[in-house]
């Protein structure tokens, strides 16, 4: 079952790619295992899987201690100030910056661990109330303030467009984001780098991917439905 998804995901990610004259090594598929246990992420870690996303710190520190070395875990969750210290030095990328004083405290606790932290700035494209994100009036602003932080390389945008029935009704969000990309690039800010693009779920990644995503998230379309009465860490 999951070898089908997984392959009927990346075959979708092709297709996408090749409508708009895309080459597929640009988008990279982040299998999204948040509530899954340790034996589906192996699993799936045996079908070639290496980049996984978790949106909850406990879930993903005790994941990264019990699989292989080689996964590069994405946090993807909301993220809160006094867990920063516990998955500055597991992630590859956290996508979900969305405050100048997030930034701030992944700033303190990378200089303490010496090191340099890897970032999205999470936007609410869409404005929606009940979510997380800064808007695209101060993403300028954000952006400038966080690139001084130099324990920061901020590398892209991540957004979350909106559950929809019919995904088209996304393409503007994402063409949105890609264009908020494209000013900032132009301001070449230093320490400022706009390569990636994380956008793109289960419900709406083929539009995401025509919009010029470079990160897909792709959870239920991989795994199947979650189960969230699951704490995705005891499950046997
Ligand atoms: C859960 C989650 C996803 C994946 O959602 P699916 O609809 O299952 O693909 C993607 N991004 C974020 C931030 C998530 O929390």
């Amino acid at each position: 079952m999951l070898k089908e998804r997984l392959d009927k995901t990346k075959e979708t990610i092709a297709s996408s790619c090749k409508k708009v004259g895309r080459d597929t090594n640009e988008v990279e598929l982040i299998a999204v295992s948040k509530t899954w246990g340790v034996e589906t992420l192996k699993e799936a870690y045996d079908l070639g899987c290496r980049v996984f996303g978790e949106n909850k710190v406990q879930e993903l520190v005790q994941k990264h201690a019990a699989l292989p070395k080689d996964i590069r875990w994405h946090m993807i969750g909301h993220l809160q100030r006094n867990k920063v210290k516990d998955v500055i030095d597991k992630v590859e990328l956290i996508h979900s910056v969305d405050s100048v004083r997030l930034a701030k405290t992944i700033e303190q606790e990378a200089q303490k661990k010496e090191r340099i932290v890897n970032i999205l700035v999470e936007v609410n494209v869409a404005g929606e109330e009940s979510k997380f994100g800064v808007s695209p009036e101060e993403l300028p602003q954000v952006v400038r303030e966080i690139a001084a932080f130099p324990h920061i390389r901020i590398q892209g945008l991540m957004t979350i467009a909106p559950f929809v029935e019919n995904s088209e009704e996304n393409r503007q969000i994402f063409a949105d984001l890609r264009k908020l990309s494209v000013d900032i690039a132009e301001k070449s800010i230093d320490n400022v780098c706009m390569d990636i693009l994380s956008m793109g779920m289960t419900n709406d990644y083929p539009v995401a991917v025509e919009e010029g995503a470079t990160l897909v998230r792709v959870g239920t379309g991989i795994f199947g439905s979650r189960d969230y009465t699951k704490d995705g860490v005891t499950e046997k």
